[in-house]
């Protein structure tokens, strides 16, 4: 009966089979491993002629609810979830990828993604081109005999690029790649990389999925066929999401809707009110008219997403002094939270950066980058009004 219904009532409803304490929510399954009454049943578990729970480091009852939601929300074959978003990039890479295989990635993606690009991969002989997303002439002169797949998120941490998925699933289908896209700060309620030709789909399920700011998780959803190898080498790897984490964010999936419609509608109240703020520069939001790639993002998105950002005047000293003056944000690193967070890039996650090297990546002095929470509005926009008067 569930099949039939909108995946928003699936991600409400869909629920690991009811013990025989006749539960309502779903109970936690903390448990390493699962028990067999026949060594028949066992002997066919091992040998994937039957799909019983074995070990939770392969597979648990929590966690494949958790999965189960994320499969329908992204329209998706199948899944597999990990400890944190970085697990999910990483197992997807070295479970797909091999010695002497070529990738072309967008050169505006998240920290630690770009880390793993440019120190890890190299050492197991996995090279990589990174384009500026908005260059084509560019992807396609990336391409390689060897090229084996294309990765990229969008929109993009933290400068708000939107990438144009339709012409990405196009590019990679002419080209025969593997199309693996970031959708962490869309969620698949406003975004399903999928419908345009992506072959996988991966979330940093620690931000708006929890929603909430109390576990890390990740998730990579896709082709049946190539799930299946990520799911082997992770089985034997040994990244699993842990089941409390799991019930946590299956939990939180009730909610995704209700929650995304009021960050989305926070921010861009939030994003028009700055842009006639005289102590700011410039606003960046998907779905400001002035956004760069407007015409994209109400194409392929539903609502423009939890995240601002914006260049207060005055430079890397007035964007530190807006962090000290806000009262009610939290000054964190992480965002997707039901609480607003506000950072500065320049002084925090990109100091280590020359001042050029920052530039390239689009992280100017004084950017600002706001994760709207589900605080009432007007408590929203006050904070941050207060706190921009004494930056002048
Ligand atoms: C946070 C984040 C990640 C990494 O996720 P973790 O759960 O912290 O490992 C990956 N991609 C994007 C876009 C993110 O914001």
């Amino acid at each position: 009966m569930l099949e039939n219904l909108d995946p928003i009532t699936q991600a409400v409803r869909i629920q690991t089979e009811r013990s025989q304490q006749n539960e309502h929510s779903t109970p936690l399954y903390l448990t390493s491993s699962f028990i067999f009454e026949e060594a028949e049943t066992m002997r066919g578990a091992f040998a994937d002629e039957n799909d019983a729970n074995i070990y939770s480091r392969f597979s648990n009852p929590n966690v494949d609810e958790f999965i189960a939601k994320m499969v329908m929300l992204e329209k998706a074959e199948d899944g597999f979830a990990t400890a944190t978003g970085m697990a999910a990039i990483f197992g997807t890479w070295m479970a797909l990828l091999s010695q002497g295989d070529h990738m072309v990635c967008s050169s505006s993606v998240f920290g630690s993604t770009f880390t793993i690009v440019n120190k890890f991969l190299p050492k197991y002989g996995i090279s990589c081109t990174l384009v500026a997303s908005e260059d084509k002439e560019a992807w396609e002169a990336a391409i390689q005999p060897n090229t084996k797949m294309v990765y990229l998120e969008t929109p993009t941490n933290p400068q708000l690029e939107v990438l144009d998925l339709e012409w990405f699933g196009q590019f990679s289908k002419k080209h025969n790649l593997i199309l693996a896209v970031d959708n962490c700060f869309a969620t698949p309620l406003l975004q399903r990389p999928i419908e345009f030709g992506a072959d996988l789909v991966i979330h940093s399920a620690t931000k708006w999925i929890d929603g909430q700011g109390r576990v890390l998780g990740g998730v990579v959803v896709g082709r049946a066929d190539l799930i299946k190898d990520i799911y082997l080498f992770c089985r034997n790897t040994g990244p699993a999401l842990s089941p409390f984490n799991a019930w946590v964010l299956s939990k939180s999936l009730e909610t995704l809707d209700v929650r995304m419609e009021r960050h989305c509608k926070t921010a861009l109240a939030v994003a028009e009110s700055l842009q006639s703020n005289p102590n700011v520069s410039w606003v960046k939001y998907p779905f400001l008219k002035g956004h760069p790639q407007y015409d994209i993002a109400i194409k392929q998105m539903s609502a423009g997403g939890g995240v601002l950002c914006f260049e207060v005047k005055g430079g890397v000293e007035a964007g530190r002094k807006f962090l000290d003056s806000l009262q009610l944000f939290s000054v964190t690193a992480n965002l997707g939270d039901s609480r607003s967070i506000a950072s500065h890039p320049a002084s925090t996650t990109h100091s280590k950066l020359t001042e050029e090297e920052r530039l390239a990546v689009g992280i100017t002095p004084g950017l600002i980058r706001i994760s709207t929470g589900l605080e009432k509005f007007d408590d929203i926009i006050a904070d941050i009004n207060q706190a921009l008067e004494l930056t002048k």
